[in-house]
């Protein structure tokens, strides 16, 4: 399953990284550990290791190794943390970010991909990450409050719910705009009723929808 060649390669596509200007050297490590190969059907291991988003089943996309060592620099994991991903897709940003935190949720509203993700889990070993079929807009309010909450598909509004479950001093990265460039946002909730927000580039992203799929 793992290859001396998985290894190489998974090596170049750090440096890869390094050069794009990732820096923070625990979300590197950890992506020098996660057999990415293992997150796209046989036929296209070969793409694994390039530095692009790949088509994944239910139309969807395992996203480019860049955004999720960006977006996991910005959640900037703690050992302590409890994080909620929306949008697990292939599984792969779950294993990266539950290598560095101490819990982690993570819902999708496809029911394909969360069978699919949810055996592929289990057969890689990744115990920390616990995957939740529904609608990611609603959050996870059996579970919260949240140190962090990461979306990994492009919305149009930032959501209020998600905000209302984090913890006080807790932040949410969301890529969010009204066309296909999506803004990558931090939004920190500073009290109650207080946010702060802060804008990190611009990405593209499949689309956060509301409702699930069955
Ligand atoms: N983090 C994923 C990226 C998947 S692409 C990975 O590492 O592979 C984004 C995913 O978000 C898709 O699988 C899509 O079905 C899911 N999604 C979109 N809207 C959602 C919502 N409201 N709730 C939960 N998942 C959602």
């Amino acid at each position: 399953m793992e290859s001396y060649r998985h290894k190489g390669l998974r090596k170049a596509l750090v440096k890869i990284l390094k050069e794009k200007g990732i820096k923070n050297k625990k979300v590197l490590d950890a992506i020098n550990t996660v057999p990415r190969h293992l997150f796209l059907d046989k036929a296209f291991e070969e793409w694994a290791y390039k530095d692009q988003a790949f088509p994944i089943r239910a139309n969807q996309t395992i996203s480019q190794p860049y955004t999720v060592a960006f977006q996991t620099e910005l959640i900037d994991p703690q050992p302590e943390d409890k994080i909620l991903e929306i949008g697990t897709g292939s599984g792969y940003q779950a294993c990266v970010l539950s290598l560095l935190c101490k819990k982690i949720y993570s819902i999708e509203r496809q029911i394909e991909l969360f069978k699919q993700t949810n055996e592929r889990l289990k057969k890689i070993g990744f115990g920390k990450i616990r995957t939740l079929h529904g609608d990611g807009y609603k959050g996870a309010p059996r579970f919260a409050p949240f140190d962090k909450i990461l979306v990994t598909a492009g919305a149009t509004d930032i959501p209020e719910t998600l905000v209302e479950q984090l913890k006080i001093g807790g932040f949410l990265v969301i890529p969010v705009g009204k066309g296909d460039d999506k803004k990558m946002l931090k939004i920190t909730r500073i009290d109650e009723d207080t946010i702060k927000k802060e804008s990190f580039g611009i990405f593209r992203f499949v689309p956060f929808k509301k409702g699930i799929v069955k």
